[in-house]
């Protein structure tokens, strides 16, 4: 089992935006071989109410071209059946037969013989307890700022950790620019959170949504993607830029 650690420091919690106290899926994640790729090729998803998601996704590592299996199960649900596993072999069997029941498309593209890990450690289980911090603090009078997973962590399921730790990196340094020649205090810390905060609230908002029971109007939003090429590129976007994600589900509802 992977651990994501808390915060070395004890930057406080923000309320508003940290709605659950328990992770809101369980992350089982392969690097397998022995899957005839998807076709176009790329990123796919499908989803099972109140069950969770499976992300399929394309990756190159050294033993070549392999797909990763990527289960996010909604705890307690009929698709927690992980449990327990911690070696390599069990892992396999439990993901093939779970491809088999839950997902039978891609099972239909597994090649029974040659399906299994790139290698034994090519699979984690984790669970995240999404959580929003004040990126500052004052310690014995001096300021203490963090950024990424330390102060900003959301579930994986949109996949914007690393676009969010690294927007807040680069408004960081703006911030260090802009107090470089000032006293280095709480002050500066408050510029960066509300430089920080909108984003922050957008990557949240939309992340937290998504593990919840998917809107009508967004349900729309979905099935006319699957009628609509210029309408399922807008929905591919959003994984690059959260601000249309969240403007879709919280501004855009016009239903
Ligand atoms: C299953 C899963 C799937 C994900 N998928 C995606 C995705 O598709 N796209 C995406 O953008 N994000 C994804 N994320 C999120 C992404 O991995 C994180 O948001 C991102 O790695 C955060 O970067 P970070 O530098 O803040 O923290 P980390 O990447 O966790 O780096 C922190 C580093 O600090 C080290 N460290 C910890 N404690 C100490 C210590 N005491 N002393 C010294 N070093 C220490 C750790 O070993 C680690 O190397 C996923 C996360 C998970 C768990």
């Amino acid at each position: 089992m992977y651990r994501k650690n808390g915060p070395l420091f004890p930057f406080p919690t923000e309320e508003s935006l940290t709605p659950f106290q328990t992770p809101q899926r369980k992350c089982i994640v392969g690097y397998f071989e022995g899957i005839k790729a998807n076709n176009p090729l790329g990123v796919s998803v499908t989803v099972l109410p109140e069950l969770g998601e499976m992300f399929e996704i394309p990756a190159l590592t050294e033993q070549g071209p392999v797909t990763i299996l990527f289960v996010m199960v909604v705890p307690k649900s009929d698709l927690d059946v992980f449990k327990g596993i911690k070696y390599a072999e069990d892992f396999t069997l439990k993901m093939r037969n779970t491809v088999q029941h839950f997902f039978p498309e891609i099972h239909t593209r597994i090649d029974e013989e040659n399906f299994a890990l790139t290698d034994d450690n090519a699979f984690l289980q984790t669970a995240i307890a999404p959580v929003i911090r004040k990126p500052y603090s004052l310690v014995k009078n001096k300021l203490v700022v963090g950024c990424g997973d330390s102060v900003f962590l959301n579930d994986p399921i949109t996949g914007q950790g690393c676009n969010l730790s690294s927007y807040c990196a680069e408004q960081l340094y703006e911030t260090l620019m802009k107090y470089k020649d000032s006293k280095w205090d709480i002050e500066a810390g408050e510029y960066y959170w509300n430089r920080t905060k909108q984003y922050v609230t957008e990557v949240t908002g939309w992340t937290n949504a998504m593990t919840k029971p998917l809107p009508n109007h967004v349900v729309q939003l979905l099935l006319q993607g699957a009628q609509d090429q210029a309408k399922a590129d807008e929905i591919a976007e959003w994984f690059a830029n959260p601000t249309k994600a969240y403007e879709a589900f919280f501004l855009n509802n016009i239903n």
